[in-house]
């Protein structure tokens, strides 16, 4: 299954490379690095708060996953800066990727 596929499905995979390690973002299925393939590792990820901006009464924020992979994530609470997060919502909806954080 591909990272698309996995996230449809509310499940948030981090692609790594198989040959070199490193996490490969945007995803793909070849390594940006090596042409490595890449597997998607699963788990209850981490990530941190980068920054983040309201709109309207909705909390936006950019959340850093393995020093690596950065996101833009809904939150409900009142972010703060280096807090760190966890996925608690994901899809794509129209084309895009959908993220909540708790
Ligand atoms: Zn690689």
């Amino acid at each position: 299954m591909s990272f698309e596929d996995k996230l449809t499905e509310g499940e948030f995979c981090i692609p790594e490379c198989d040959e070199c390690k490193k996490i490969v973002w945007p995803p793909s299925e070849i390594c940006s690095h090596c042409f490595g393939n890449v597997h998607l590792k699963e788990g209850d990820f981490e990530g941190k708060i980068m920054e983040f901006s309201r709109q309207n009464d909705q909390y936006f924020c950019i959340v850093e996953f393995e020093n690596t992979i950065k996101i833009m994530a809904k939150i409900s609470v009142t972010p703060e800066i280096g807090k760190s997060v966890k996925i608690s919502k994901c899809g794509i909806s129209d084309g895009n990727y959908f993220f909540q954080v708790i």
